[in-house]
């Protein structure tokens, strides 16, 4: 930290305090006030420019500042309220004391805008997010599109991911193509030359991806297609693209590339969840400098195979792990400070696999990587104090938890046997005991979901230790066993595919309900979302989280996140 920065704080300290030595009559209590607000002035003004450097990836790319002015304004209005409460009400002081906060609000302010001038000419030119095309052979164009009617999380710059699965398939092509990257999450889709087209679709933005590649198809680019959707669903993919690559693409990208270069792609390729060893680094240089996160993945798959996931059926039934060392390396190279450690489950499900988290935690804080970070896992998360302590100390500040339900018999039809081993409440509190917040997702729309049993979850959610709220409704994803049971049943209501597959986002009702008709099922889900996301519950949460893990920056997140979560819901209002 240079010096630099405490200049306002020190002109001001001594302003001040020879000010009052030559003015303030002699009141002992008051002296002490004074000296109590100035030395608690200066260790918030400390705090909050230490904050500021420590966040500069989020001060340099969101330009995030109110995060930066919340403590002194803070501790500013709290002093002056208690401190009127307690002073004689003479005019005199009261006109100095309010001088004296205008002056240090005045300091604060020039010490950060000082800093964040600092902070601005050091930080680095955007990275260029195309490779040079220099000498290359060949172009491989990879897509990133985004649904443009349903743009869920990707409406904040602060919940866009880089996609990490392309940056791995742009490190596994040889040296002599040429990779680029059309990221919808960063610029909408024009088009370039390309010898071959790699794209991958979630779901709900599959149709933006089958429009895509028809302007290639037009022009005689093969168009090779991947990702969940069209490995659940491959022939359908193929009425769109020429080749399809079903299941995780690393082992067989290889050959496909090879059999690009000989004239002899083939129709489908399916590849097998392979060993997570030596796991190919992603050329994260295809990437946007826009991105505030970096994505990291540490493991795949899932045994538990509850009915709406398609996680199983994608990356199978047995929990793979990359070694530690692999994944310490590779953070090592991020320069990014912020992580979103993209598995499923980060611990999974025994004990070898927490012990495995603790090495990896353990491993961050001993190479100092210094990275702030995220995940995905499951409730056992709360219950092991060891991996909770190394996750705090690795710098992690909030966690996503499938909650779904509440209630044990919803569970129970999910197959979320997982959660119906831990007692919620127990888990939650024992994350935020480590200063971590809790996001909890729930999901609407279960067969038997009543009115009542809505705003009875809605109720839940409030009262209890959850810090961020996802409600997301039950959609029947491709692949899951909830769609093949709904489709037997002849209770989808949106069936006209592909382009009906923009409503299976999880912001829609797209089956039939047992108790509820679709209208009085979004008005109830609607106003659900009303009370989780005002203004006035915002604030709520900010502080519930603030009491609960006594930690400002994961209230902060926790606020943030919320804030996210609130511009997706007005976002589907619109
Ligand atoms: S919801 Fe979670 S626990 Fe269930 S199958 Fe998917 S990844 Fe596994």
């Amino acid at each position: 930290m240079k010096i630099k920065y405490f200049i306002p704080l020190i002109c001001f300290l001594a302003v001040i305090v020879f000010c009052s030595l030559l003015m303030m009559p002699p009141y002992p209590l008051m002296i002490a006030q004074f000296a109590l607000f100035l030395t608690g002035f200066s260790r918030t003004y400390f705090y909050a420019i230490k904050e500021t450097i420590k966040n500069r990836d989020a001060v340099i790319k969101l330009k995030v500042r109110s995060p930066y002015f919340m403590p002194v304004s803070i501790f500013i209005s709290v002093t002056a309220v208690t401190t009127f409460l307690f002073i004689p009400r003479d005019m005199d002081i009261i006109i100095q004391f309010s001088s004296c906060c205008v002056m240090a609000l005045l300091c604060y302010t020039a010490g950060v805008i000082i800093l964040l001038r600092d902070i601005k000419t050091e930080s680095k030119p955007p990275l260029q997010t195309n490779k040079l095309s220099v000498n290359k052979e060949k172009t491989l164009l990879l897509i990133n599109p985004v649904n443009p009617h349903k743009t869920g999380l990707t409406v904040n710059s602060s919940s866009r991911f880089p996609p990490l699965a392309l940056g791995i398939i742009a490190a596994l092509t040889p040296d002599n193509f040429h990779v680029e990257l059309i990221d919808e999450n960063i610029e909408q889709f024009h088009y370039k030359q390309a010898d071959l087209v790699g794209i991958t679709a979630f779901t709900s933005a599959v149709g933006r991806a089958y429009e895509i590649a028809s302007h290639y198809r037009k022009r005689g680019v093969q168009v090779v297609m991947g990702g969940i959707h069209a490995s659940m669903l491959p022939d359908e993919a193929l009425h769109y693209v020429d080749t399809v690559v079903i299941g995780e693409a690393e082992s067989i990208w290889p050959e496909l590339i090879n059999d690009f270069l000989k004239g002899k792609l083939k129709k489908k390729y399916t590849a097998e969840p392979g060993k997570l060893y030596n796991m190919p680094i992603a050329s994260r240089d295809i990437f946007s400098s826009q991105y505030m996160f970096a994505t990291v993945q540490t493991s795949r798959g899932c045994p538990m195979d509850c009915e709406f996931c398609s996680v199983t059926a994608f990356n199978g039934r047995k929990y793979r792990q990359r070694p530690v060392k692999d994944v310490l390396d590779e953070l090592e190279k991020i320069p990014e400070q912020y992580i979103f450690f993209v598995d499923d489950n980060i611990i999974g499900y025994s004990k070898a696999s927490a012990q495995r988290a603790v090495r990896l935690f353990k491993g961050m804080v001993e190479r100092k990587l210094n990275k702030v970070w995220f995940c995905q896992a499951s409730l056992n998360f709360g219950l092991d104090d060891e991996v909770l302590v190394w996750a705090r100390k690795a710098g992690c500040k909030l966690v996503f938890l499938g909650l779904e339900t509440p209630d044990p018999e919803e569970l129970k039809v999910m197959n979320k046997k997982v959660n119906l081993r831990i007692e919620y409440k127990k888990a939650l509190k024992n994350i935020n005991r480590h200063k971590i917040a809790v996001l909890g997702a729930f999901i609407n729309g279960t067969q038997a979901e009543t009115t009542r049993s809505l705003r009875n979850k809605a109720d839940y959610i409030l009262q209890h230790p959850i810090d961020v709220i996802q409600t997301t409704i039950l959609t029947p994803l491709p692949g899951t066993r909830l769609f093949r049971k709904l489709e037997q049943e002849k209770r989808l209501l949106f069936t006209e595919f592909p382009q009906d597959w923009e409503r299976y986002d999880m912001g829609e009702l797209t089956f039939k309900l047992d108790n509820m008709t679709r209208k009085q099922f979004m008005v109830i889900h609607k106003e659900c979302n009303r009370r989780f996301y005002s203004r006035w519950n915002l604030v709520k949460q900010f502080f519930k989280t603030l009491i609960n893990t006594r930690s400002m920056e994961s209230a902060l997140w926790a606020y943030s996140s919320n804030k996210n979560y609130r511009n997706v819901f007005l976002s589907y209002k619109a």
